[in-house]
């Protein structure tokens, strides 16, 4: 009897390797158990099959009764389960992926540093792009062709033909547009499976507030006031800030989030240049490619960053010299005596 009851427990995880469903496997156990019984019930004593089935019939009896109780209680555990958790109010889950949206991301899905989980992590990311000039068009732009779920696109300016050399995502035809409008628009006619919302206004104390709603923020401003106080207000708020900057031939940018042990932009940049001592792009001029270069970088970054994939610029500064080819990757540290995150703020 042992025998036939080692058979079962064999078939059973036979089952269980070749993923047979559970209910599959029950009725196979039913049937043998059955089998057996019959055997026992229909064959005289003294049988030699007999002696190999056990013998004895009340023995085998008390084993059935004893395995329909098993069952029987855990068939009444389960219902009880199955209806507490129907009782339950169910947690908020965020929406599968259409079969669009799993057609759209299917390059993304593929990479083993990003797949489903990645996606999906991109789709319920909250990403806020300061500057909707060279550096945000083609951010914004990689960012929404990404599948980042709901973009924030903060800029005061309207689209001035000037900008068009450069700020691939406003149109000539959308000149005289608010920017914010414009970079909408043009976000939603390549994804319309995201969110934006556009903030018409600059980066302002007053306004900084929107940081909180965000989960990641991306500076591309073109002036040093809004750049070194968009660190201070996303340091203060925990944000991490992906803030990148461009001159002429050359580019910079890094991944700040002296929350989490990195420096910020004002422990490797202490000095604010006085006011006209560095030209910006409209008195200095800058190549049409490289805003396209480093904000593409900045989307980059901002996948990386959100998806847990490879190693982000964190702790590190990119500088890019378009002119010469050449980018060049420094460590950079915190600066204990910061004035944004040092140890007496
Ligand atoms: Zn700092």
């Amino acid at each position: 009897m042992i025998g036939i009851l080692l058979l079962m427990a064999g078939l059973w995880g036979l089952g269980a390797v070749f993923r047979t469903p559970r209910r599959a496997r029950l009725w196979a156990m039913a049937v043998l158990w059955a089998a057996v019984g019959l055997g026992l019930a229909a064959l005289p004593a003294g049988h030699p099959l007999r002696t190999v089935l056990g013998e004895d019939l009340r023995v085998w009896g008390a084993l059935t009764l004893l395995a329909l109780l098993g069952l029987g209680y855990g068939l009444l555990v389960s219902r009880l389960k199955a209806r507490a958790e129907s009782t339950q109010p169910k947690a908020p889950t965020t929406p599968a992926f259409s079969s669009e949206e799993l057609n759209r991301y299917a390059r993304h899905i593929m990479l083993r540093e990003i797949g489903g989980p990645g996606q999906k992590a991109l789709k319920n990311a909250r990403v806020l792009v300061i500057g909707a000039g060279g550096l945000g068009s083609p951010a914004l732009l990689y960012l929404a062709a990404a599948g980042v779920g709901c973009i924030g696109v903060m800029d005061g300016d309207v689209v001035d033909a000037s900008n068009l050399q450069r700020q691939i995502i406003h149109k000539d035809k959308g000149i005289g547009l608010a920017k914010v409008q414009s970079a909408r628009e043009a976000i939603l006619d390549l994804n319309p499976y995201v969110t934006v919302r556009p903030y018409q206004r600059r980066f302002e104390d007053q306004t900084a507030s929107v940081l909180q709603d965000y989960d990641l923020v991306l500076d591309g401003s073109d002036n040093f006031d809004t750049r070194y106080l968009v660190n201070k207000k996303a340091a203060q708020a925990g944000v991490p800030l992906i803030s990148a900057a461009i001159t002429q031939w050359e580019g910079q940018i890094s991944l700040y989030d002296p929350a989490h042990g990195t420096p910020c932009y004002e422990c490797i940049f202490p000095d604010r240049p006085a006011p006209g001592l560095v030209p910006t792009c409209a008195e200095a001029g800058v190549a049409a490619p490289l805003p396209g270069v480093i904000g593409a970088m900045m989307a980059m970054e901002a996948v990386k960053h959100l998806t847990g994939a490879g190693l982000t610029l964190r702790g590190r500064l990119l500088i890019h010299d378009a002119l010469y080819a050449e980018t060049r990757v420094i460590e950079i540290t915190r600066r204990p005596d910061c004035a944004v995150c040092g140890a007496h703020q």
